[in-house]
């Protein structure tokens, strides 16, 4: 199966991610970590997205349409894949059904994680999360028992630094511009399904399943 996990930037799809990628055995590919990572090991292509990045606004699309082409070209893609955070413009939809239609696939299900703004907010300026396993947890929703270290590790919790308040309001308004109107191209393809992400991670998770379930 074929997924694309879709959402404005703090809707949970990192989370439902990790809960998908638990219950059913598809790579995980989420185009802001492999960036993350390249920033880390400050490949060139790392630095430049780091410019986009740290100012809240997306990466070229040329860049980022190039990374998942190679990455969806690896032998794991091959049964299924989850996308999370790609597409992120018409453009990069229109290109990843040129890929897809080049290996004989199409995408089966876009999940839209839907939060209203104000929530959105908050939660991402409150966000830090585990350096080692991932875990995520937020300041004032969900606090870790020991400030800054991993209930489930014990690694050290980081704040992303795009997680900064002034960045935050620019991720809300390119997703806005740029993003949301993908939600009328799935629409119109009839694979879309809304999940409303404002409750519980796990009550989202039975929703998510179900859709998936389903297919
Ligand atoms: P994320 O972790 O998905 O919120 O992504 C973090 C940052 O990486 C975004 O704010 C963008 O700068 C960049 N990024 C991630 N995915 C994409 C994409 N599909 N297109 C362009 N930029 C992206």
């Amino acid at each position: 199966m074929n997924i694309i996990l879709m959402g404005p930037p703090g809707a949970g799809k990192g989370t439902q991610a990790e809960f998908i990628k638990k219950t059913y055995p598809i790579p995980h590919i989420s185009t802001g970590d492999m960036f993350r990572a390249a920033v880390k090991q400050q490949t060139p292509m790392g630095l430049e997205a780091k410019k986009y990045m740290d100012s809240g606004k997306l990466v070229p699309d040329e860049v980022t349409i190039g990374v998942v082409k190679e990455r969806l070209a690896e032998p794991d893609c091959a049964n299924g894949f989850l996308l999370d955070g790609f597409p992120r413009t018409v453009q990069q939809a229109v290109a990843l059904d040129e890929i897809l239609s080049g290996m004989n696939g199409k995408i089966d299900l876009v999940l839209n994680i839907d939060v209203p703004d104000d929530i959105l907010f908050d939660r991402m300026a409150g966000r830090v999360s585990c350096e080692q396993c991932k875990a995520v947890y937020n300041t004032k929703f969900k606090a870790p028992k020991t400030e800054g270290i991993c209930d489930q590790c014990g690694g050290s919790l980081i704040q992303r630094a795009d997680d900064q308040p002034e960045t935050v309001k620019s991720r809300l308004e390119v997703y806005h511009a740029q993003t949301a109107p993908l939600l009328d191209y799935y629409s119109h393809k009839g694979n879309l399904q809304n999940v409303d992400g404002n409750r519980d991670v796990n009550v989202v998770f039975a929703d998510v399943q179900k859709l998936m379930e389903a297919l």
